[in-house]
């Protein structure tokens, strides 16, 4: 088991912002976990686990052992009349095992295409695009216990899943490595088409029947055309949830607000538009320090350069407390803040 020392973690976090990992190893089998957990050094010394980093803020150097994820594998696992089950390991790229699964004909994952990461930080915060999330195709995750080192596997209902949350933000936060994720992609396979950008893609090229590969394709293209690409330009995506409040709430809203971006759900709550309550708060384009809110997306913090994470927390900080003064609504941050 190779161990690097003060090994630098900008090139392993999309913010792009400096630290170091006092200890860092690769995991490429769960055995290398129980390794880690068995070595006098390092066994009882705190863990941080991490994927792509892209959806981590870095505010300091990390004295914790760092667990870089990079089990890997994609491989059809059942195929049932109902579904076909796909298994892939923790550290494979999540976009590449979308793109793995529509080059082999199995359909369901082409919404979220292009969301960075790894498959095994996709279960933690539920990731979730244009009308789709992990939960909806999901059957069963094997996650190590980062004391015992016993693996266990977790189905749907154990993972606790919510909107960009799971029980790995919660009960099991910090403490368990997941190696392998199982997808569950229903047969036959029906299109994901109600949100608004696809309505849009469908009305402008007249195809209102398009196969998984359209979606893909748009998705891809819709998605290049919002967000900035990390390798240009230091972000990690979404930088705040979109607040869900009462309809009493949302109701008061709309009075003083009336433009405010608003989405029913199901439960009788709203869905606010985080990006829009930072936009009306006059956050676009601005900066504090090197950190800057995104031009073309107010939900967006990027690095104008050289940023350092404490001032990512500086800016999420004013823009928290600006939406709270205005709409009285308080912005929960989407990254985990190291
Ligand atoms: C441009 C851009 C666009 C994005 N768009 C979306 C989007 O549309 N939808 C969306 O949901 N997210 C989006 N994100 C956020 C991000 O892509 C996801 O949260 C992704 O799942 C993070 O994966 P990662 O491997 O980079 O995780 P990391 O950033 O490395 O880690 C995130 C958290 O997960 C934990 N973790 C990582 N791997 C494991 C593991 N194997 N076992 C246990 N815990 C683990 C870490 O400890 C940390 O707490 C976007 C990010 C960027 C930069």
């Amino acid at each position: 088991m190779a161990v690097e020392l003060d090994a630098p973690l900008r090139q392993h976090n999309t913010f792009g912002l400096p630290a170091t990992a006092r200890q860092l190893v690769r995991i490429t089998h769960e055995a290398d976990v129980r390794r880690v957990l068995a070595h006098p050094r390092l066994g009882r010394a705190p863990k941080f686990v991490l994927g792509g980093g892209s959806n981590v803020i870095l505010t300091r150097d990390m004295p914790e052992v760092v667990l870089k994820v990079e089990v890997g594998g994609v491989r059809l696992l059942a195929e049932r009349d109902d579904a076909f089950i796909i298994e892939a390991g923790g550290g494979e790229r999540w976009h590449d095992v979308v793109a793995w699964t529509l080059a082999h004909g199995f359909h369901g994952l082409e919404n979220m295409a292009l969301i960075p990461g790894t498959v095994g930080a996709a279960p933690v915060q539920n990731i979730g695009a244009y009308g789709l999330e992990l939960a909806d195709r999901f059957e069963s995750l094997d996650t190590v216990d980062l004391v015992t080192g016993r693996t266990v596997t977790l189905n749907k209902a154990q993972c606790k899943f919510g909107y960009r949350d799971s029980l790995f933000k919660t009960a099991l936060a910090g403490k368990s490595l997941i190696t392998r994720v199982r997808l569950r992609l229903p047969r036959p396979w029906i299109p994901v088409l109600g949100y608004l950008d696809l309505e849009r893609k469908m009305a402008d090229t007249g195809n209102t029947h398009p196969d998984a590969r359209t979606i893909f394709d748009w998705v891809c293209a819709i998605r290049r055309a919002k967000l900035p690409d990390p390798a240009e330009i230091g972000n990690v995506g979404s930088f705040f949830k979109n607040p869900m409040v009462s309809a009493e709430q949302c109701r008061d809203i709309i009075t003083r607000d009336p433009h405010v971006v608003h989405y029913p759900m199901a439960d009788g709550q709203f869905k606010l538009a985080a990006g829009w309550l930072i936009d009306a708060c006059g956050w676009k384009g601005k900066a504090i320090g090197h950190a800057g809110v995104y031009e073309k997306q107010a939900l967006v913090l990027v690095n104008k350069g050289g940023a350092i994470g404490s001032e990512v927390v500086t800016l999420a900080r004013a823009i928290q407390e600006s939406v709270y003064g205005r709409f009285g609504i308080r912005l929960e941050p989407e990254p985990v803040i190291v």
